[in-house]
């Protein structure tokens, strides 16, 4: 019996003529993300992808569950291929259709609401698809006594895609949607070891965005633990968008020398305005065309749309920040969902809150900023951060 892994793609076929190098880049972003499970081909045609393993040592549910995390599926199916030929698909839906009703989920439950959906692409086909679905149906029904047909709210679906072969599954598993990584520039996230920031990352990448990183530690205000979190993070990250070369900026003398030399009540703002500058320093290295923060509107004191106004000034690339408008609660649920939320609580300090003012300004002008930045040698002290930078791969 061959099995193998239909792959249903979303917006890149709307894509018109780009199509081809979105199809290619997903078809090389699959290929990565399945690598690890063993031999397999990837093929396409007609907005359809497919994952034929070459062997059977291929880890199937690996496999599915990696393509699940693969930014521009939409859904997987693990299927069979049959001929196209009745009797061959019939015998696979009783097969399958049994298979299912012994899963943990079916195996107890007196009664099975079920239906059968055929999709009938090859015209030579000599069946209606409303005949082999209804033909089906009836020898399901024969065949297992719990099942009943309800067309309306059916427990699981019996699909019969028929084409040069036919496929026959019961799943269909939904992916992360977007566009395939790498079809839509390239991205710096500012990231820190906190809950917003990942999802952020997350977020642009799922335009199919490529990801950096740069992350600034305090060492020893912050430990060597708080840079463990961050590169975990990083790691989990990666897992949707392939590996992320993350920039580790040792920052304590910077942070020291605004810490002694401006007001404390601007210091935060101060510090933003340096990560900018820094950020965007590795961000052109890298060919990115824009940074990325998880910041969100009145979170804290140095997200105010004056603070915001103020960090955004030191920025001479465009600054994305995907969760401006989403509550605390929306990005929790995102992180809960992508699989960072647990790293992300872990208590590890970060940079931020070593030295942070009792009293921050909550509506600082640009232009007294711009005074009290220059009340130390940024310049400098940025230059030294950028020459101490430590690079690691996170994947
Ligand atoms: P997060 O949950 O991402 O830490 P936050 O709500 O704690 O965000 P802030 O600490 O004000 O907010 O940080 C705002 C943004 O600035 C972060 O989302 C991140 O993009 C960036 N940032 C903060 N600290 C660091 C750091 N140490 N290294 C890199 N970027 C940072
Ligand atoms: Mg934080």
């Amino acid at each position: 019996m061959k099995k193998l892994i239909l792959v249903r793609i979303g917006e890149i076929a709307l894509k018109g003529l780009n199509r081809t190098n979105f199809e290619h880049m997903l078809a090389k972003n699959m290929k990565e993300a399945v690598k690890k499970y063993g031999a397999c081909r990837i093929g396409w045609s007609q907005s359809r992808f497919y994952v034929e393993p070459e062997n059977d040592e291929f880890d199937f549910d690996g496999a599915v569950e990696a393509l699940c995390r693969v930014f521009g599926i939409v859904s997987v199916s693990p299927a069979y291929v049959v001929e196209s030929e009745f009797d061959a698909i019939k015998d696979e839906a009783i097969r399958l259709c049994g298979a299912k009703l012994s899963t943990r989920e079916y195996e107890r439950k007196q009664s099975v609401k079920f239906k059968v959906e055929t999709k009938r692409v090859l015209k030579s086909f000599p069946m209606s698809s409303h005949e082999v679905s209804a033909e089906i149906g009836g020898m399901l029904l024969d065949e297992y006594e719990k099942l009943t047909v309800d067309v309306n709210n059916p427990d699981f679906i019996v699909y019969a895609e028929i084409r040069e072969r036919t496929y026959v599954y019961v799943d269909i598993i939904k992916g992360q949607g977007g566009m395939p990584v790498g079809c839509n520039g390239r991205g710096m996230l500012l990231l820190s070891g906190g809950i917003d920031s990942p999802v952020a990352g997350y977020m642009i990448a799922k335009r199919g965005v490529r990801m950096y990183a740069v992350h600034f530690h305090s060492y020893p205000y912050t430990s060597e633990r708080a840079k463990e979190k961050v590169i975990e993070l990083a790691r989990i990250c990666s897992k949707y968008c392939n590996d992320i070369k993350l920039f580790i900026v040792p920052y304590t003398e910077t942070q020291l020398a605004i810490h002694e030399n401006c007001r404390e009540d601007l210091g935060t703002v101060i510090m933003r305005r340096s990560m900018m500058r820094i950020a965007e320093h590795f961000a052109r290295e890298c060919g990115c065309q824009a940074l990325v923060t998880g910041e969100s509107i009145g979170q804290v004191a140095s997200q105010t749309m004056q603070a915001m106004y103020c960090t955004n000034d030191a920025a001479n690339m465009p600054v994305f920040r995907p969760l401006i408008g989403m509550d605390k609660v929306e990005v929790v649920e995102i992180a809960n969902r992508i699989g960072t939320f647990e790293t992300s609580i872990q208590p590890y300090e970060d940079c931020c809150t070593v030295f942070t003012a009792k009293h921050p300004k909550t509506k600082p002008t640009l232009a007294e900023v711009l005074a009290e930045e220059e009340k130390y040698d940024y310049k400098e002290l940025e230059k030294r951060a950028i020459e101490g930078v430590e690079v690691i791969w996170a994947k």
